[in-house]
């Protein structure tokens, strides 16, 4: 993970640039929500975005996914 998209958080935590703004934006998020974005460091992101909603790219969310999709205007998954 390059540095320059951390924040320090502790001696040994860093949170993703961007994500502890209001409202939120991670620096690695490219495009529009709601029209077309992607994680522009996907196969490097890291673990608590790996952890979530781990089977969307299957169709298949779950509530905090849900919720993030509402919050955007879009539906929840597999509804
Ligand atoms: S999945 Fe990528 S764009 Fe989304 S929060 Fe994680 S690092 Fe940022």
């Amino acid at each position: 993970m390059p540095v320059a998209l951390t924040v320090p958080v502790t001696a040994t935590l860093v949170r993703m640039r961007g994500t502890d703004e209001g409202p939120p934006r991670c620096i690695a998020l490219a495009g529009k929500v709601g029209q077309q974005a992607s994680c522009t460091i996907y196969e490097n992101r890291p673990g608590p975005c790996r952890d979530f909603a781990p089977f969307a790219a299957l169709g298949i969310g779950d509530e905090g996914c849900a919720r993030a999709r509402r919050r955007h205007g879009l539906t929840p998954l597999g509804e």
